[in-house]
């Protein structure tokens, strides 16, 4: 499953959110805000909602493909 990483508008928190489906509202952990920018830092294939391909530069992992990257502590 994708893991998305998001910010808040509001009050400038970083977070990640498992999404499940397209239509799943994200919310703010910490404020509730809906107010959301999603980032694409983690993988670029992913944003876009279907491909894997790997974007050079775009990601900082070089080690692996796994979408658990950011917890493969690479
Ligand atoms: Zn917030």
């Amino acid at each position: 499953m994708p893991i998305y990483e998001y910010k808040c508008n509001d009050c400038k928190q970083d977070f990640e959110k498992l999404v499940l489906n397209n239509s799943q509202k994200i919310i703010c952990p910490g404020c509730n805000s809906d107010r959301i920018n999603k980032k694409f830092s983690i993988f670029a294939g992913i944003s876009r909602g279907t491909s894997l391909t790997p974007s050079s530069g775009a990601s900082d992992c070089g080690a692996c493909t796994s979408k658990a990257c950011s917890s493969c502590g690479c």
